[in-house]
């Protein structure tokens, strides 16, 4: 299995490139953000439990997230892979990932990390807001993303390149060439490391 982890800032382009990789490596796209927003749409227990948090910025409590992962993460073993798209969002989730993991004998095989420049997210961030009118796309909650971002996911980078998993892409350019860099690397990455 090839499991990815995306890693980068809101606004990075995480769910764009997720996209790009599943076309091209057949894998099943997970994003923590994208189930949490339909639990909200269908009005779920979950959803009503995780509505606060989302439209000010924070993070959901990692015990809500992790047993929503665990759930869905294990219902694709066996498959080609999984792309993990906003999660793990801090070190403990990491570490809980790996753990995961390591007991259903699945493997993170690498991170893939997205660099944009912090006003080209917030721009972007904006204008999403515009378009999808998703209710933590506001000026202030932009900017509470982006600060948690920094203090709680950023240091995911730090773990990763510990463990010698971690990819870092320029994803300030166009769509096809990010996309492109990503899939060098993840290439050159699998044939060092021998991943079936
Ligand atoms: P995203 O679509 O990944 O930017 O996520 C949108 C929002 O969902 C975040 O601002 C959090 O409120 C929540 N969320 C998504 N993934 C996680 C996670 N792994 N841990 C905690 N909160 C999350």
């Amino acid at each position: 299995m090839l499991n990815i982890i995306l890693l980068g800032a809101p606004g990075s382009g995480k769910g764009t490139q997720a996209e790009q990789i599943i076309k091209h490596y057949g894998l099943v796209h997970l994003s923590t953000g994208d189930i949490f927003r339909a639990e909200i749409k269908a009005g779920s227990d979950l959803g009503k439990l995780v509505k606060g948090y989302m439209e000010k910025g924070e993070l959901i409590p990692d015990s809500v997230v992790l047993k929503e992962l665990y759930r869905r993460a294990l219902l694709h073993k066996g498959s080609n892979g999984i792309i993990l798209d906003g999660f793990p969002r801090n070190i403990q989730q990491g570490q809980m990932l790996d753990k995961l993991f390591r007991k259903k004998k699945i493997g993170v095989s690498l991170a893939v990390c997205l660099e944009v420049p912090e006003d080209e997210l917030f721009n972007r961030m904006l204008l999403r807001a515009k378009i999808q009118n998703r209710p933590d796309d506001t000026e202030d909650v932009i900017k509470n993303r982006l600060r948690i971002y920094r203090a709680e996911t950023e240091p995911l980078k730090e773990y990763y390149k510990n463990h010698h998993k971690l990819i870092e892409v320029n994803g300030y350019r166009e769509i096809g060439n990010v996309a492109a860099s990503i899939f060098d690397a993840i290439d050159e990455f699998v044939r060092q490391h021998r991943i079936g």
